[in-house]
């Protein structure tokens, strides 16, 4: 049996970033994954300024595919909105592999089964023992299974389904466009072009209101579709995959003993966008805090909306003219 002091379960980034922030304060730490890495990760790999922040990053230095765009293209109906803010794409295939690597945390391939409370830690599958157990393994994270469900479990209101694809695609249009509430969608479906010719389109809604109102994703993927043909990605030929996850909810119980649960594994996706990257970042950084400086683990600073900073970023003109000046992928138009 192999002892750690923290053993994080889950390399998304929740779990790398909570790996960098304890192995930068020299914490011995060890975090399982079930996938080798790089790994696919069905998202749309939108970013904020604000996890850019969080993590330390220079949009400019990063080594993998990365846009910034200047705007954001909103649309209700027939109505566009142009969205003058700073935001990032990145392939979240290169992204957590990066971010795990960064972090400088030793990564085995173990799918966890079991966890067992045992005095003031952990055993795991019988074949590892920790003091501190954070659970970082996003929808269907097994320290949220064994040890948090029953307390808090996460709204089944709140859950959202998507469908989505990745391509290789000589893309033309070069901004971010957000389709909502289209043909009755409780949600929205989107088209992010990544850099070095890569594709992003999809569409999300919350699952429960879809079933109420007898539609089905894949008939908003139908319609989607539909309307790229005949618009920004004429001949795109599409093989999606679905994938649920949480909006964030009444999230009250995110530590219990030395176990903790961070992003996805919480649900704290954001209510208006479902970003769950920035939210999964902050939270496996609060958790390391918690860890190093023997400080409680709260959610306070991690939002549980996007469309505030989004706003704020508009009228943050020294903001946007620092970052536009690092802009990566494309001129500003
Ligand atoms: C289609 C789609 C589009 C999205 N688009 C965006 C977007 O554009 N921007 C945004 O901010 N958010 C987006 N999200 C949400 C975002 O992807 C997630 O919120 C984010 O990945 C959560 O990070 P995490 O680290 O908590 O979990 P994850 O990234 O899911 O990582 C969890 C890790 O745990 C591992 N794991 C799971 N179970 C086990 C086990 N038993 N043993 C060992 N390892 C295990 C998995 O292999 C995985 O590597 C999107 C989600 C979807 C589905």
């Amino acid at each position: 049996m192999r002892s750690v002091e923290v053993l994080i379960i889950g390399g998304g980034p929740a779990g790398s970033s909570a790996a960098w922030k304890l192995r930068r304060a020299g914490r011995d730490v060890l975090l399982l994954d079930r996938e080798r890495f790089p790994r696919l990760k069905l998202c749309a790999g939108w970013i904020t300024p604000e996890a850019v922040q969080d993590l330390g990053m220079d949009v400019r230095a990063y080594p993998h595919s990365l846009i910034t765009y200047p705007r954001l293209r909103m649309h209700f109906g027939r109505l566009q909105l142009p969205v003058p803010c700073v935001q990032h794409s990145i392939r979240r295939f290169e992204f957590d592999a990066w971010l795990l690597e960064r972090s400088g945390v030793e990564v085995l391939e173990h799918n966890v089964r079991q966890i067992v409370p045992d005095g003031e830690g952990y055993r795991i599958d019988d074949a590892f023992r920790c003091r501190y157990l954070i659970g970082a393994g996003g929808t269907r994270c097994p320290v949220y299974r064994t040890l948090f469900r029953e307390l808090n479990p996460r709204a089944s209101e709140l859950q959202l389904v998507t469908l989505e694809h990745e391509i290789r695609y000589d893309w033309q249009e070069r901004d971010c466009h957000l389709w909502f509430f289209g043909h009755g969608l409780p949600g929205y479906s989107w088209y992010v072009p990544k850099e070095r010719g890569w594709l992003n389109v999809g569409v999300g809604g919350i699952a429960a209101r879809m079933k109420k109102s007898g539609h089905d994703i894949r008939e908003h993927w139908g319609y989607l579709t539909q309307a790229l043909e005949g618009g920004f990605a004429p001949g795109a030929q599409y093989d999606p995959t679905g994938y649920s996850y949480f909006l964030r909810g009444n999230v009250e119980v995110v530590r219990r003993g030395n176990a903790f649960i961070t992003g996805d594994a919480a649900g704290l996706a954001t209510r208006d966008l479902g970003e769950g990257i920035g939210p999964a970042i902050r939270s496996g950084l609060r958790a390391a805090q918690a860890i190093t400086e023997a400080a409680p683990y709260e959610l306070g600073d991690v939002s549980g909306t996007s469309l505030k900073s989004i706003v704020r970023s508009m009228f943050d003109r020294t903001a946007r003219a620092g970052a536009l000046a690092g802009l990566r992928g494309h001129a500003p138009g």
